[in-house]
């Protein structure tokens, strides 16, 4: 009777520690932005209950067939990665991005469109890029990006043409009840302001494009005063090895991480949340 007693007690105090959310013990990367940008690294602890992991863009498909084998790659990883999360409590925000409409109907979308309304501490960017609010590279705070991305990024050896290709987020990322489904970044802020969200876990892809520049990216979370990381395992870039600098593709994904390290906000890696290695593709050195 005791043990029963015993165990009972212990599983209701686990259920409040899951509920209460977890401490995430985080090293986070950073670089000093000069020339040699040293890396640095910080041991930090995130309440789970006061973060929120941001999936950009990790679409269903992409016009360059590259960058959705890629997607398709991660996506196993990523899932973990993200289920790993929400059990410690954090608040999982979907964010694929000009295909919300596929989720219309459904509780997740309904939740972002409900918050209710938040004023932001400065003005969220109103400048347009491929249908949605975006944060263009600001030239006070960062050099140019590392890559030459002016061909928008296709590394494939026949080139893909540009075409309207994704239709929603890729199936193999489960959507739990209590996540959310929102591009837009007053909503995104709105979610965050309801649940008192100090720290924003950013992932998915492209980090040299949407990662950064969406209304809910890199550039926007930091000028709104949010702690922002990247998890530096869980996102890709739209980059042709033939443009500057030259270097292989992951190569360059490497360089833009450290473009973020230097100028924008620190990068774990997704060990930090699932406890195992960290994701890398099969093609990088
Ligand atoms: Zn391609």
């Amino acid at each position: 009777m005791r043990l029963a007693y015993l165990v009972i007690v212990m599983l209701n105090l686990l259920a409040l520690g899951v509920r209460a959310g977890e401490s995430m013990q985080l090293t986070l990367r950073s670089r000093d932005n000069s020339a040699d940008g040293k890396p640095s690294e910080k041991k930090t602890v995130w309440d789970a209950k006061k973060t929120v992991l941001i999936i950009c863009d990790m679409w269903d498909d992409h016009w360059c067939k590259g960058a959705a084998s890629r997607v398709v790659e991660m996506a196993p990883a990523f899932n973990d990665m993200v289920n790993a999360a929400r059990k410690k409590g954090v608040f999982i925000v979907h964010a694929p991005s000009s295909v919300t409409s596929f989720y219309k109907d459904t509780p997740q979308r309904k939740l972002a469109q409900a918050a209710p309304h938040a004023k932001t501490p400065v003005e969220l960017t109103k400048d347009e890029r491929w249908g949605t609010n975006w944060y263009w590279p600001d030239g006070k705070r960062e050099k140019p990006l590392p890559i030459d991305d002016s061909d928008m990024g296709c590394d494939c050896t026949q080139k893909c043409a540009i075409r309207e290709a994704w239709t929603r987020q890729i199936s193999l990322i489960q959507i739990a009840p209590e996540d959310a489904i929102t591009d837009n970044g007053q909503e995104t802020w709105n979610l965050l302001a309801e649940r008192g969200i100090d720290n924003v876990i950013l992932c998915g892809v492209h980090l040299n494009m949407c990662v950064l520049g969406r209304p809910f990216g890199i550039r926007q979370m930091v000028t709104l005063g949010k702690n922002v990381a990247l998890v530096r395992d869980m996102t890709d870039t739209m980059y042709n090895h033939q443009r500057p600098p030259g270097v292989d593709h992951f190569a360059g994904t490497e360089l833009v991480i450290e473009h973020v390290e230097k100028y924008w906000c620190p990068t774990f890696t997704s060990s930090d949340i699932t406890e195992s290695a960290a994701f890398k593709f099969k093609g990088a050195k």
